[in-house]
């Protein structure tokens, strides 16, 4: 007789999120039995371990989001985790540079939300950014975020899986999970578990519909490219972003150092066909490109974006020279620099509303009866996976357990 693994919570998916929902849980309940479905057989062969590894301050985001009430708490939380661990954590900061009139005003945009966010930010003339990065150019004014740090995201998920692990949780590789629905009940073969909750990153919205939820949405899959320098030409000292797209949640083409002092662009925000696909001939498929059409078709018919807008100024940065004549508007000596190592990409799990035709903004989580569904965790989720596991954990799952 096949006997099935029990458990209180299955948990689908390793990444950052699926770890800290677990981490979440144990804490709050150590006695709760709780297993995590890995369907690769390593962690971070997708977002949470092909990221930018900022620890973003958490100022750009609408006060009411999910993302302002997390980013600030995950970053000290993210802190901790690499104090703990012994995790290279580099104190960078950020300057937010304009390239004209109308960016610069959004940069009292931007700090207006930092202040309701309560994140340390400061609004400063063009003739200090010098102290702040000599490399830089802005057009009036810059914002300066002291709290923006980088890390290395392989470094984190190991330390997460290690402290889930510690306290009591278990994780199985190679287990693809395939979600079903018996009359109401959410179930997985060869498991029996009270609750199960999706937080399959790229993966979240396919194995939601399939269980009748995440209606509303449809997933059109965006690259993020980068290419990256040891050039001394570009001694950067400090990360460099532009003022945000007003309405797309992108932070545009930016300068990240690295912990071995490497300088990083990108990324880029280019549509793809498929939700796992780092190169042109694999990861993608037939339902991919079907989704993909679905949230496009409802992006042209939206007011909020422009589809071919995105692709008009995404595209181009396939190439190099393009990407870096762009970088270059915020930090000119890159357009000095020849040599440009292409780095590994990653594919943002980006959401579009059906109905209203926007790029989703927040996480989302859905419910049913047993089970939990944590839709377009993108940026910053890796910075707030923290307190936001702690959340679903404490608000969403112990109380059904
Ligand atoms: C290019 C890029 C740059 C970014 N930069 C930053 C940054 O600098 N700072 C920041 O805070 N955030 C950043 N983010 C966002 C951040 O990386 C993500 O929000 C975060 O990693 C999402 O974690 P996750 O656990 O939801 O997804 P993932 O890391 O994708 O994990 C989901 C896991 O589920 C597994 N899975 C899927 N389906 C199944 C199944 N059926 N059965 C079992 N397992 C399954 C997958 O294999 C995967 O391991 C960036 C994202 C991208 C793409």
């Amino acid at each position: 007789m096949i006997t099935s693994k029990s458990s209180d919570v299955l948990i689908v998916g390793a990444g950052v999120v699926g770890l800290a929902i677990g981490l979440g849980i144990l804490e709050s309940r150590p006695t709760s039995k709780v297993i995590i479905l890995e369907k690769e057989s390593a962690l971070g062969k997708h977002a949470s371990g092909r990221n930018s590894g900022v620890l973003h301050a958490g100022f750009y985001y609408s006060p009411d989001s999910l993302k302002a009430k997390f980013c600030r708490d995950g970053n000290l939380e993210l802190r901790e985790l690499c104090r703990e661990f012994n995790i290279p954590l580099k104190e960078v900061g950020k300057v937010v540079v304009s390239r004209n009139e109308a960016e610069d005003l959004r940069l009292d945009n931007l700090l207006e939300r930092g202040e309701a966010n309560g994140v340390e930010l400061e609004l400063l003339p063009k003739s200090r950014l010098a102290d702040f990065e000599p490399l830089a150019k802005t057009y009036e004014r810059f914002l300066w975020s002291p709290n923006t740090a980088i890390s290395d995201s392989s470094s984190v998920i190991s330390a997460m899986r290690s402290k889930f692990i510690s306290l009591g949780g278990e994780l199985i590789f190679d287990a693809r999970a395939e979600l079903t629905l018996n009359q109401d009940e959410v179930v997985i073969a060869g498991y029996d578990a009270t609750i199960v909750i999706n937080a399959a990153g790229a993966q979240a919205d396919r194995v939601a519909r399939k269980l009748g939820l995440a209606k509303d949405y449809a997933m059109v899959p965006f690259m993020g490219l980068y290419r990256k320098t040891n050039s001394q030409l570009l001694p950067l000292q400090k990360l460099v972003y532009p003022v945000p797209h007003p309405i797309n949640p992108f932070l545009g083409v930016h300068f990240t150092v690295t912990l071995t002092g490497s300088v990083k662009i990108g990324p880029t925000a280019i549509p793809v066909l498929g939700r796992e696909q780092y190169s042109l001939w694999s990861g993608w498929s037939i339902s991919d490109m079907y989704q993909g059409i679905i949230g496009a078709t409802a992006l042209i018919s939206g007011d909020a974006h422009s589809f071919g807008e995105i692709l008009k100024s995404e595209l181009p940065k396939l190439l190099q020279r393009s990407l870096v004549n762009q970088a270059a508007e915020l930090v000119p000596t890159a357009s000095s620099v020849k040599k440009w190592q292409r780095q590994q990409p990653g594919i943002r799990a980006q959401l579009v509303n059906k109905r209203t035709g926007e790029l989703e903004q927040d996480f989302i989580v859905e419910q049913s009866h047993n089970s939990i569904h944590v839709l377009n965790a993108v940026s910053p989720g890796w910075t707030s996976s923290i307190p936001f596991g702690r959340w679903v954990a404490q608000t969403k799952v112990l109380p059904q357990l």
